[in-house]
């Protein structure tokens, strides 16, 4: 028997020992994990190649995390082609004995949790709080979709008539081509290899180019739990040159994408294409970018508002897709939001997330670091900068959280996604206009109204065309099996990760029907 699903709890920072362990726990990661090569897995085979992707600390820009070994095209099709024959076996395994992998899984991670969220911290510029959170949602993939997989392991109920048994069973799909995106540098790039691993299919995993470390070593937790050889084969490698070979291969089955609208737009139609020898169509999940909101209604409470749409821009330095990086406000409430979201804002830290007191870190990469700063010359000119406005990228690439009053809903710095901490204030005269403000861009993914009126939150609920709607509160921080998370419109297939419905996506319903 299995426990009921609870999710995994945040640690506690404000308590000491947990300070404590933590920073031995970035201790540890600095003078053990550190600077380390990691092969490439296909068939269970480590393959080191010349080329290397070398993973930096973004808040050190010199500091090595590690490196991979990178794959070429034919590394590629000889890793899908090992998923193909491993399938033939893995697809026929039980339910019970490929979820008890992912238990397992989950707790080794619990075992070093602190160690794999200081890498965090140090992979990807997390601050601790952010750090122990994308380790949680991790743990959280493995613990929901092993569950679920058990609830689906018999199909689901149909009818059947005299002298007849029917039966609507879920079967595997095939081979699994995952491409996780930076930013949830574990809990994404986990729940989208195990959710198809623990529906039957096999994987091969291309992690992030920026953040391939943690890929690696959680490839090594799931081989240490049991998954059998060429059924996770792990090959890092540039997705503008290996992407296209796994994405094409006409023996890979499923692709599950999350990362940016370009990206995911050119996956789906590449998959559309029936390649020669390819029997099947191609199943893709894709969750894309977004560009997210908060309403604030004219009775909102200004304090709640301040705080939400804080957290929402600023958490982990506004690189989530689900970054609340536009907040609509009512005029009679609107000097007072802007005033305090500033104060708020300028009593927190930017700086090295190893310490404890940072609040917000650097942003991903020099890339990263132009574009945004390219948004900030933007928002000069389509707006009233409140606060921040600068970067230094000389140590790390950090930039300052940085504020837009009075922005036209039609400007850039409204309408598309710049991952970064900016924030852009637009004022409204209505619930009615701040809904179709709302509305406005091409996304869809998260959206929070801050409100009293009750009739508002109904009309929100039919109005706000978002996949994540909230109610006085952020519009980050969606939990596994609570807050299944997947976006409208240009933000993706709206799969709903962490939901209900998830696993059937990676599966085939198959009614069998005997007669008697
Ligand atoms: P990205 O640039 O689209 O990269 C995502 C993944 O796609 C990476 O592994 C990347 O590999 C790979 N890739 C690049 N070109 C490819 C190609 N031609 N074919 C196949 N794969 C290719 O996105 P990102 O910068 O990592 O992540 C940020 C974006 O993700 C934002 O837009 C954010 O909103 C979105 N996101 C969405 C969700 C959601 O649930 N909706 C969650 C998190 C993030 P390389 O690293 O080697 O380039
Ligand atoms: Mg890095």
């Amino acid at each position: 028997m299995t426990t009921p699903y609870r999710h995994e709890p945040f640690t506690d920072f404000s308590l000491k020992e947990n300070q404590e362990a933590f920073k031995k726990a970035l201790k540890t990661v600095n003078k053990e994990w550190l600077g380390k090569e990691y092969p490439l897995i296909i068939n269970g085979e480590r393959i080191t190649t010349d080329a290397k992707i070398v993973s930096y600390n973004p808040a050190k820009k010199d500091e090595v995390i590690g490196s991979v070994s990178k794959a070429t095209k034919e590394l590629a099709e000889k890793a899908i082609e090992a998923a193909a024959t491993a399938f033939e076996t893995w697809r026929y395994t039980k339910a019970e004995e490929r979820a008890n992998i992912l238990f397992r899984a989950a707790a080794s991670i619990r075992r070093k949790k602190h160690e794999f969220s200081a890498l965090l911290v140090k992979e990807a510029g997390k601050p601790w709080k952010e750090a122990d959170a994308d380790t949680a949602e991790a743990i959280d993939f493995l613990e929901y979709y092993a569950r679920q997989m058990i609830e689906l392991a018999n199909g689901k109920p149909i009818n059947s008539r005299e002298g007849e048994y029917n039966q609507y069973i879920y079967t595997p799909t095939g081979v699994t081509v995952s491409i996780p995106p930076w930013n949830f540098l574990f809990a994404i790039m986990a729940g989208i290899t195990v959710a198809p691993l623990v529906s039957g299919n096999t994987v091969v995993l291309k992690p992030a180019s920026a953040t391939p470390i943690i890929a690696a070593l959680f490839v090594d937790v799931l081989e240490e739990a049991g998954v059998p050889k060429g059924v996770i084969n792990f090959v890092p490698g540039s997705g503008s040159e290996v992407g296209d070979t796994l994405v094409d291969h006409p023996k890979t089955s499923i692709i599950t994408f999350t990362g940016s609208r370009e990206v995911g737009t050119r996956i789906f139609e590449r998959a559309a294409v029936v390649q020669p020898g390819q029997q099947h169509l191609k199943q893709v999940i894709a969750e894309m970018g977004g560009k997210d909101t908060i309403i604030v209604d004219k009775d909102g409470d200004v304090e709640l508002a301040a705080q939400s749409i804080f957290t929402s821009a600023f958490g982990f330095a506004g690189q989530k897709c689900s970054a609340g990086s536009r907040a609509v406000v009512h005029a009679d409430v609107y000097d007072a939001v802007v005033e305090r979201v500033v104060e708020i804002t300028e009593e927190q830290i930017t700086g090295n997330p190893e310490s404890h007191s940072t609040y917000m870190g650097p942003v991903i990469d020099a890339a990263s670091y132009e574009k945004i700063m390219g948004y900030i010359e933007i928002g000069k000119e389509e707006g009233r900068l409140v606060s921040g406005g600068t970067g230094d990228d000389s140590k790390g690439f950090f930039i300052q959280p940085t504020i837009f009053a009075d922005v036209d809903a039609e400007a850039k710095i409204m309408q598309e996604e710049i991952f970064g901490p900016v924030l852009a204030f637009s004022k409204v005269a209505s619930f009615d206009e701040a809904l179709q403000v709302a509305n406005n861009t091409e996304y869809g993914l998260t959206g929070a109204v801050i409100t009293n009126n009750r009739a508002h939150i109904e009309r929100a609920k039919q109005e706000f065309h978002v996949g994540n709607l909230y109610f006085n509160r952020n519009c980050t921080g969606a939990i596994v099996g609570y807050h299944p998370f997947g976006g409208f419109k240009m933000s993706g297939t709206d799969s709903k990760a962490g939901g209900p419905d998830y696993l059937t996506l990676h599966m085939n319903a198959k009614t069998v029907s005997e007669t008697y």
